[in-house]
């Protein structure tokens, strides 16, 4: 067994054959972390990826095939994930293995209060051939919890420190009050059953039971594969969001007024996680680096497209990234300002948007005149009621709902 150089404390390397010693490596960096530990043969690996989810796990396995020396930690590397991932097919790198697509939808609707065909591929992927397809064959794997990390350096719930070229916090994002969050309770159902269903990126009508002033929910529908669906009542964001509860009390009587009554025999999907914070910058990815779309949701293509660009140590934060994070971060606000009644004419209007400036919206991270122009058109087509609810949103200007204090319809 060789032993790791990481400063203060050696840390056994278990697969230490699978590493290459620094001095091997020509570029600064490596001549650099050579000489910050110039005990000889020092293996100072290139990178430590914290956190094991799909944006960590991407980045080690890139980082890996960029022949980058790697440690990933998690505190349980091997847990099988088990929440459905989707993405826009043309949101994901080229690298991606075929076999983590597992179901294509071409061109998914979307209600509001009409129907709009999206003209726009949807993929849901597989997720255990996700999590296979990222190997971490070349890197070394600790279970272990990191508590304190530096750009160079984590210490470890074990007490250990280890220090690299480069570590990167992909440790997602922990839930908190302050937080808005995305809720949604799904099941799966035989595809034979929702027969007459069209795939649905989100529908907006109101067949779910809820009140008219009470918060809004969507359904969502999406082939698994080619005998099972998952359909799933999803609160897009609240702070705080709809209980699990009540959205399966929705999804059942949805389902039931839609032909689709429910055994309650049916797998469940349960899902809520932030959909705010994160810290951009050269250190953090995935949700854990501001990747999340907050107006969304969605983060994982995002880091898998960026997974290359991070672990080559390029800046996947251009100024552009950054005020396009700030501008989804006022289109969030947005959302949670507007009143539930509207949400329906809201995404009506987002999806008579011009595919390309729907794409600049939702997927466009570093694009930032697609997203200006996007936003300035959608803004431009709501209603006058809605335009200054949305403004007042953008500006952080609180506007009082009739009936109710504030201005949140979102938030409770
Ligand atoms: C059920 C569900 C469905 C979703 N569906 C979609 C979807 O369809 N499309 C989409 O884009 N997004 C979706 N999301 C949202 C989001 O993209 C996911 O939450 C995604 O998993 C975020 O990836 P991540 O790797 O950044 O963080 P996480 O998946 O949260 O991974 C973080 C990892 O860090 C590890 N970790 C935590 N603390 C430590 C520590 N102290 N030290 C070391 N490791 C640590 C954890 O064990 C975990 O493995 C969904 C979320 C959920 C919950």
């Amino acid at each position: 067994m060789a032993a790791w150089a990481d400063g203060d404390v050696a840390v056994e390397a278990s697969r230490a054959t699978r590493l290459r010693p620094i001095e091997d490596r020509t570029n600064e960096r490596h001549r650099r972390c050579t000489q910050a530990h110039p005990r000889g043969r020092s293996v100072t690996p290139d990178l430590i990826v914290c956190g094991l989810g799909p944006a960590g796990r991407a980045l080690a396995h890139r980082a890996t095939a960029r022949g980058l020396t790697v440690i990933a930690l998690d505190p349980a590397p091997e847990r099988r994930w088990t929440a459905t991932y989707a993405a826009w097919a043309d949101e994901l790198p080229h690298w991606l293995a075929p076999e983590a697509i597992a179901a294509t939808v071409a061109r998914p609707m979307a209600w509001g209060t009409r129907a709009h065909q999206l003209d726009r591929s949807y993929v849901v992927l597989d997720t255990a051939r996700l999590q296979t397809s990222l190997s971490l064959s070349g890197a070394r794997i600790i279970a272990d919890r990191a508590v304190e990390i530096s750009p160079e350096r984590v210490t470890l719930a074990s007490g250990r420190s280890l220090a690299a070229a480069r570590v990167v916090d992909a440790r997602g994002l922990t839930r908190s009050a302050a937080r808005a969050e995305q809720t949604a309770y799904g099941v799966i159902v035989d595809a034979e059953r929702c027969a007459g269903l069209d795939p649905l990126f989100m529908d907006w009508r109101a067949d779910n039971g809820a009140a008219a002033g009470e918060m809004r929910s969507f359904l969502y529908a999406v082939p698994l594969d080619d005998e099972r669906m998952l359909l799933e009542e999803t609160c897009l964001a609240g702070r705080p969001a709809l209980a699990g509860s009540r959205l399966r009390m929705r999804l059942h009587h949805r389902l039931g007024a839609r032909g689709i009554p429910l055994t309650g025999a049916e797998p469940v999907e349960h899902v809520r996680f932030p959909v705010q914070g994160g810290r951009p910058g050269p250190h953090t990815f995935g949700a854990a680096g501001g990747f999340l779309h907050p107006a969304t949701g969605y983060s994982v293509a995002a880091a898998l497209a960026a997974a290359d660009a991070m672990a080559a140590g390029q800046d996947v934060w251009p100024a552009a990234a950054r005020v396009v994070h700030h501008l989804r971060g006022a289109g969030l606000r947005a959302l949670l300002a507007m009143p539930p009644a509207d949400l329906p004419v809201f995404f009506d209007t987002f999806f008579e948007l011009p595919p390309a400036a729907q794409r600049a919206y939702l997927s466009g991270r570093t694009d930032l005149t697609g997203t200006v122009n996007a936003m300035r058109t959608l803004f431009a087509a709501l209603p006058w009621r809605l335009r200054r609810r949305v403004a007042a949103a953008t500006l952080g200007i609180p506007v009082p709902s009739r009936g109710r204090p504030g201005s949140a319809m979102m938030e409770a």
